[in-house]
């Protein structure tokens, strides 16, 4: 029997690129972070490791029309490795413990506390 392919009828992670950043410690760093969010198409998060990322909404230049990849047989290390078993789609859960789509949800948090969500 030929199993089914665990991605079919999704892209989800062709469709952003994250990039850890140090978790911040100083107002100077918390006032970066707020002005990563300042621009369209970047958000914040912890993931459930506790390291702090920065995502940038944008698709990779490869994602075809059909939501394939049209860059396979050379797709960068990343790509092979990561698990369709415990991505967005098919994990357990969120694939991060908090993150924010805004300056304003970012802010809010602040003024909240500064509370990331044990595990
Ligand atoms: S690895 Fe997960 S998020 Fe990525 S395309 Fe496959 S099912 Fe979608
Ligand atoms: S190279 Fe292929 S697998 Fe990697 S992000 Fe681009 S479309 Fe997705």
């Amino acid at each position: 029997m030929v199993e089914k392919n665990p991605c079919d009828g999704c892209d989800l992670c062709c469709r952003h690129v994250a990039v850890e950043i140090d978790a911040p410690e100083s107002d100077k760093e918390y006032d970066q972070i707020r002005w990563f969010l300042l621009h369209k198409d970047i958000w914040v998060f912890v993931d459930n490791d506790d390291s702090w990322n920065m995502q940038v909404n944008r698709p990779c230049e490869k994602l075809t029309s059909d939501g394939s990849c049209g860059y396979y047989e050379k797709r960068p290390q990343i790509c092979r490795d990561y698990s369709a078993s415990s991505c967005e789609r098919n994990g357990d859960g969120e694939s991060f413990k908090i993150m924010w789509r805004s300056l304003e949800e970012f802010e809010e948090w602040v003024l909240d506390g500064k509370v990331v969500p044990e595990d």
